[in-house]
């Protein structure tokens, strides 16, 4: 048994799938018959091709003619005789080995694209290095797995998964997810729990015991897994899966319920989604809103910018389908975790302190901004749409998201394009500066939504990734917690509506604390929903406050934790 840090509830048994996208590592070795070293190379040269066009037909199928004319261009790469002549002489001249014969060739081609600067050579730098590494791969027998196409009941394990790899995954087929890195709130666990995919993370050397094929069973609600089980362990945890689907049957109980406490408060259950499909979700657990829209999932996974048209089409149809609730759409939020390629980001020495964000998107206000906020002025005719703005750490930075949004109105005013004229504008109190200054921005702000991932990691100084410091990553650390209640109770005190869209919104033993804080509104996975409205339903918030007050005079993380944990299973 291997124990993890669980990422998604519920239990995963299925058969291993290793997918690996390990860096590959070319050394330069000296090869005493360049023939054959050449003859090497040709093998590998064909199957590449071989490999390259089977994967432009299924595509071409699968999704479409324009999609698969890239690939059908590295087919056309692949055979341009003046690459290939030039790995083969230096096979020949320099007695090398042809994977270092590639990484040097390919490579200078691919610089001498990416220096031309403009678009289209940028990709053919990008189709050069992707050409490099088929190749190699082929030669050193590293197969890759196509993410999408895996056969019903595969487990997924992998050194860590990226956002776009994840997004890839059909729940259909994946009943499972096991990652070396990573933590609860690290982008792919986010979306393992919205995919409802039973996940285990941050199981530092796992790879190196499991093999494809071997038996597995996941359990993401505690965060264990087992390979290879005997019988009567499969059997229990075949049990275990059958009573979590049950469990996960009654709470359908609470739909269409009000979520209101024993003594009559009001709030407010929402979703965290990523992409306008997952809107099915948020209805089918009966989300009272949505409040947070992740956009930048809608710039991943692509290779260029989804344009304004494309942007508002998204936006317009969360805003329908949601009917006239609350739709809080964050502006793009990337960098950090979440790269985007195509962007031509550079790569930061701290990512997480780095350009990113509203940083980023007040410094490429024409090309990335305006078009996305235009986008959501539009579609804010067609709904209750709200714009949130992620990682501010200084009113400045609010005031001039927000005079770009009046130098668009104006300008849809003019041109007599329909928008929602009281539109309102919030921000993510994310960062200890935002904290810190709760007071000022609730003067000036339209609402709050707390992003406890990022609150924990920045006040903690802690990597929310990192798992080999995750101990010190926990939202009930007393630093954090004393940074929540005061972002509460700044906002009540100004009169403006407060939520949290940080993952700690679900979390069983905070959400008596947030009761007690006065915290208007509860955004998460939608799978979570029903099961924070029956916790809501069961608490008076009066008799709360004793709780909270003991749970705020503690010294440490573990008390906090400790007290919780009792006072929730009492
Ligand atoms: C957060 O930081 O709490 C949050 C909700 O945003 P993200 O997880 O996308 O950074
Ligand atoms: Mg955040």
């Amino acid at each position: 048994m291997y124990k993890g840090t669980n990422a998604s509830a519920g239990i995963g048994i299925g058969k291993v799938v290793v997918v690996e996208e390990q860096e590959l590592v070319i050394k330069r070795e000296m090869v005493t018959d360049p023939q054959a070293e050449i003859q090497r190379f040709k093998g590998a040269l064909e199957t590449s091709m071989k490999q390259t066009q089977d994967l432009a037909a299924d595509l071409a199928t699968r999704v479409g003619e324009k999609e698969a004319e890239i690939l059908n261009g590295h087919v056309m790469l692949l055979s341009d005789p003046m690459l290939t002549g030039e790995i083969e002489t230096m096979i020949m001249n320099d007695q090398v080995n042809a994977e270092f014969a590639i990484e040097t060739t390919c490579t200078k081609f691919a610089d001498m694209f990416a220096s031309m600067g403009d678009e289209l050579m940028q990709q053919r730098a990008t189709d050069m290095r992707d050409i490099k590494t088929r190749m190699q791969k082929v030669l050193l027998g590293v197969e890759s797995v196509d993410i999408a196409a895996l056969p019903e009941g595969s487990v997924i394990l992998a050194k860590d998964l990226t956002p776009s790899m994840t997004a890839g995954i059909d729940p259909e087929n994946v009943t499972g997810i096991v990652t070396e890195l990573g933590g609860r709130t690290s982008h792919s666990a986010i979306l393992a729990r919205a995919l409802e995919i039973p996940a285990v993370v941050a199981l530092a050397g796992v790879l190196e015991h499991v093999k494809n094929g071997d038996t597995i069973i996941v359990d993401g609600s505690i965060g264990d897994v087992i390979v290879n089980p005997e019988a009567d362990v499969l059997a229990e945890y075949q049990g275990k899966r059958e009573v979590f689907l049950r469990e996960k049957q009654e709470l359908e109980q609470y739909i269409g319920k009000p979520s209101i406490t024993k003594d009559g408060v009001h709030v407010e259950i929402v979703a965290n989604i990523g992409k306008p499909e997952d809107v099915d979700k948020v209805l089918q657990y009966d989300g009272e809103g949505v409040g947070l829209f992740r956009t930048e999932f809608l710039f991943m996974d692509r290779t260029a910018m989804p344009t304004e048209e494309e942007q508002f089409e998204a936006y317009r149809k969360v805003a329908v389908a949601m009917d006239g609730k609350p739709v809080i759409i964050r502006t793009l939020d990337i960098g950090g975790d979440k790269e985007i390629p195509y962007m031509g980001l550079e790569k930061d020495e701290n990512p997480f302190l780095g350009y990113r964000a509203v940083r980023f998107c007040l410094d490429r206000k024409d090309d990335v901004y305006r078009p996305q906020l235009r986008a959501l002025l539009r579609a804010s005719a067609f709904g209750n749409i709200k714009i949130m703005v992620p990682l501010v750490t200084c009113i400045e930075e609010y005031r001039q998201v927000k005079a770009l949004v009046e130098e668009i109105k104006n300008e849809l005013d003019s041109k007599r394009i329909a928008y929602n004229k009281d539109i309102q504008l919030g921000i993510m109190v994310e960062t200890a500066a935002a904290s810190l200054i709760a007071d000022i921005f609730a003067k000036e702000v339209d609402f709050f939504s707390i992003g406890t991932n990022d609150l924990t990691q920045y006040t903690m100084s802690v990597d929310r990734g990192n798992d080999k410091i995750a101990y010190l990553y926990s939202t009930f650390n007393p630093a954090v917690l004393r940074s929540i209640k005061r972002i509460i109770t700044c906002a009540r005190e100004a009169g403006i509506m407060v939520g949290m869209c940080g993952e700690a919104a679900s979390d069983p033993m905070m959400i008596p604390l947030l009761l007690a804080f006065g915290l208007n509104e509860f955004s998460m996975s939608p799978s979570a929903i029903l099961r924070a409205r029956k916790m809501i339903t069961e608490y008076s918030t009066e008799e709360l406050q004793a709780v909270a007050d003991k749970a705020m005079s503690f010294a440490t993380t573990k008390e906090v934790e400790d007290y919780m944990k009792e006072f929730v299973n009492q």
